[in-house]
């Protein structure tokens, strides 16, 4: 197999932020990349040239990136080939094809697939190829790309629930139990709570000078469902008055509403293009934006049903299990075979609180570890904090203001402001 001229089209059109200048991605065509003759099988460590050490993370000993068999150092490894296996999720794709979808618990996936997910390898190689250049043609590198764009992020809310219902109880009783804090399980099983958290979210990113995301539940509610859906689904009916004028007021006040499809619409454009006008319905106006439920998400399936439901922009891919990048970038891509733009889940507040069992330090150096590598690669993706978490009964708001204040120490620009949610085409976003 020859590099197809298609792997350096496509991963030169998702990086274009980080080759913003005219010029950049010709200049990157122009490199001597070796092409790979067979696709190979698994990961490997290629180390860069020196003069391109400070890429590889602190925490790496080289790049990790699919297999090649004929790769005997740098100089033989194809660049291009390996960042579109990445940006593609050729091995997860592969995987899906043999054994069906892993509905984005990474634990199903193999121990070696893990450290590709560990770090912004697309952004990374890049990178290194906008070095290579500058080596190759003695030009100092922010005369010839210029500097690295300031990282991107979707603040992102999931509104599984506005009340405490019963699937509620279960579900968070059951994290508590498994993490064996048994009076925390009590507690949240029996007490009572008012789960309508909006106004202290909101409070909180207007005082960081932030806008986000909220994604609603657009299916039937109530308790005349089937025994899973009851389990599985939000409860609340997103036409009932007080939800519909909090969806007003949150989009009249600058912040993005998107779609949060049921457990079981993950591949049915129909179901899907129902939920998505029960949400334009109670809103007043259209949509575009989407995040599957429990991340339920098939990579040949749910993207074509989203578009087919006339949705644009997905924020499912990530874990359920575990923060990371899941295709190895954080970058806002077209999809090419569906069309739909992707942007990258990195960060979940339940990778903190509900499947690992951390304390606060710990939590606080999980969020900066995803926001540094963000930052040092110049990367756009989005983090998922759910609606009902600001409550004291789980008392994830604390870890939210880290986030926030981390943001700003950092630089970062909101994508509701500069990215594709905010209404720009994927073109002009940054
Ligand atoms: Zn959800």
């Amino acid at each position: 197999m020859s590099t197809a001229r298609g792997a350096i089209d496509i991963v030169l059109e998702a990086a274009r932020r980080l080759l913003e200048k005219p010029g950049s991605a010709d200049k990157l065509r122009t490199l001597p990349v070796a092409k790979a003759e067979r696709p190979g099988e698994g990961w490997m460590w290629v180390d860069p040239p020196p003069w391109a050490a400070d890429l590889v993370p602190n925490s790496a000993s080289g790049f990790y990136l699919p297999a090649q068999p004929q790769t005997a150092d740098w100089r033989s490894y194809d660049w291009w080939d390996g960042a579109a296996a990445l940006l593609q999720s050729r091995y997860e794709r592969s995987r899906e094809a043999r054994l069906g979808p892993v509905h984005s618990y990474a634990f199903r996936l193999d121990e070696s697939f893990q450290p590709a997910c560990d770090h912004a390898w697309v952004n990374r190689i890049v990178l290194f190829l906008r070095r290579w250049w500058c080596m190759e043609n003695n030009v100092p590198e922010t005369e010839a790309f210029g500097e690295r764009p300031a990282p991107v992020i979707h603040l992102t809310h999931d509104v599984d629930a506005v009340s405490k219902t019963v699937a509620i109880r279960l579900k968070q009783t059951a994290f508590s139990l498994y993490n064996r804090r048994f009076r925390a399980g009590a507690r949240f099983l029996l007490g009572a709570a008012d789960y309508w958290q909006f106004d202290i979210i909101d409070r909180l990113e207007a005082a960081h000078g932030w806008r986000s995301v909220w994604n609603f539940y657009g299916g039937r509610g109530g308790w005349l469902r089937p025994p899973k859906e009851l389990l599985m689904d939000p409860s609340y009916r997103v036409s009932v008055p007080r939800i519909a004028a909090q969806l007003q007021n949150l989009a009249a006040d600058g912040h993005v509403i998107g779609l949060h499809p049921r457990y079981d619409t993950w591949r049915n454009p129909a179901t899907m293009q129902r939920e998505k006008e029960a949400i334009e319905e109670a809103l007043g106006s259209q949509i575009d934006t989407v995040r599957q439920h429990w991340l339920r998400f098939s990579f040949a399936q749910t993207w074509h049903a989203q578009k087919a439901a006339g949705l644009r922009h997905d924020m499912t891919l990530g874990f359920n299990d575990r923060p990371g990048f899941r295709n190895g970038a954080a970058l806002t891509f077209v999809e090419p075979d569906s069309g739909m733009v992707v942007t990258p889940m990195v960060l979940m507040d339940s990778h903190l609180h509900d499947y690992a069992d951390l304390n606060e330090t710990a939590r606080f150096a999980a969020i900066d570890r995803i926001l540094d590598e963000l930052k040092e690669v110049g990367g756009e993706a989005s983090i998922i904090w759910h609606q009902r978490v600001f409550h004291p009964d789980y008392g994830w708001g604390k870890s939210y203001e880290h986030l926030l204040d981390g943001l700003k120490k950092r630089g970062f620009v909101s994508g509701t402001e500069t990215g594709y949610c905010s209404g720009r085409t994927i073109h002009t976003s940054r």
